[in-house]
Order: C-alpha cells, then structure tokens, then sequence
C-alpha cells in the first residue's frame, strides 16, 4: 500500500467520505471505490477558473473538469453548449470585463511559453478570470461557436505545451491536455505555486486506474 493509499485509507475511516445510497459520492460523483475526495486541498487560486463542460462530459469514466472544480474553491463548473445566455456566466464576464480570458489555441493567443511578454502577461492575468472549456474538439469548437458572448475574448493559449500525462483516456495528440492539466499550467505560468496540489490529485486518480486496469485485465485472464 502507497502513501496515498494509506491516507486515503485512513480518511476514509474518519468518514470524510460523504456517499449517496446508491453508493456514489456527493461531491466527485465516483463510486465509492474510486472517490477522491480525501485527496482534495482545496483553496482560491488567482486566476480565478471558469470551466464549461459539454454535457457528454458527464457520461465518460475520467473527467477532469469537475475535479478541477473540487481543488479550486472559488472556480466555477457550468454545463451547456450555447452559453450566450447564461445569467451567472454573464454576470461574471461583466464583473471581470477587460479582464477575462479564453483558453483556447487561436491564432491571435498570447503564447503563455512565450517570455518576451511574459511580467506583463503574468499580472494581467493573475488578477483575471480564465474560461476553460472542457469536451473534446469538436465539442468544444461547437460550444465555443454557439456562445456568442465568448467571440470577443483575448485568448490565452501554449505553443509547446507539457506533454499529457493521462495514461487511461485516449487523447488525440499526446499534447492536448486534460482540463486540469491545462488549468495547473496556467497557474503554474501566472506564479500560483499551489498548482501542484491539482498535479497531485490527478497523478493519484490516474495512478488508480492504471492499477484497477491492470487488476481487471489479471483477474479476466485468470478466468480465462
Ligand atoms: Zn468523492
């Protein structure tokens, strides 16, 4: 047994697991087995995070969005395709006006591995409010075409970005991030050094599934 699992282990005994009766986790909505709720330390990040999550999202094994969401306690987890008119969205894009920006790889992005602007860069967008959107491409192309109040958005985007470290979800490129890793990026770039908790949690869920895969390849080829 690892570290995480011994902690996970001992929280679990504390009862910081919170279940439904049909045994699924209120908040990360995993079942019992794979909640990762006492792995969660989370706090408010500047940037402040917006993610829109394309509502098939929720029907995959291993989204990052809402766990995104669970580390960051002053983000915000929305789901739609058209948010044109969505009111707390819209209240939000009025309140952060002129400081709000889209991830997103535009042609007109400012590279975040680009140092030439980079000081400039960091506080503009460290006291920002930073929009994700989570779905695959071509989901994430329709949500952004059909949410005509994110058109006029600066967009922020990595010309080289880290390699994903995803191992049990197909990407369709090694360097399309995931959600979390795209936002621990970000707050990694504008000097948020608590990003690495986001790392931490994911590294363990992804460590998880490796392990679990493996288990049930074992145990199918046993009985076979
Ligand atoms: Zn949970």
């Amino acid at each position: 047994m690892n570290a995480t699992e011994k902690k996970r282990k001992k929280l679990k005994q504390q009862s910081v697991f919170q279940v439904e009766s049909r045994g699924f986790c209120v908040q990360c909505r995993k079942p019992q087995m794979k909640c990762y709720c006492c792995l969660l330390e989370p706090f408010q990040s500047k940037p402040r995070i917006v993610i829109l999550y394309h509502p098939l999202e929720r029907r995959k094994k291993m989204t990052t969005g809402r766990m995104t969401h669970l580390c960051l306690s002053n983000s915000f987890l929305f789901s739609g395709v058209d948010f044109t008119h969505h009111q707390r969205l819209n209240e939000l894009l009025e309140e952060y006006k002129n400081k709000t920006f889209i991830l997103m790889p535009r042609a007109d992005a400012f590279n975040l591995d680009e140092p030439a602007k980079g000081e400039e860069w960091r506080n503009k967008v460290s006291s920002s409010l930073v929009i994700l959107l989570d779905g695959t491409w071509r989901n994430v192309k329709k949500m952004f075409r059909e949410s005509k109040n994110l058109h006029f958005l600066p967009a922020l985007a990595f010309k080289n970005p880290p390699i994903s470290q995803i191992k049990v979800k197909k990407q369709p490129m090694e360097y399309c991030l995931t959600t979390l890793e795209a936002t621990a990026s970000v707050l990694q770039w504008s000097g948020e050094e608590r990003f690495i908790r986001l790392k931490n949690v994911f590294e363990s869920v992804v460590a998880d599934q490796v392990e679990y895969k493996k288990k049930s390849f074992k145990s199918r080829h046993l009985r076979d």
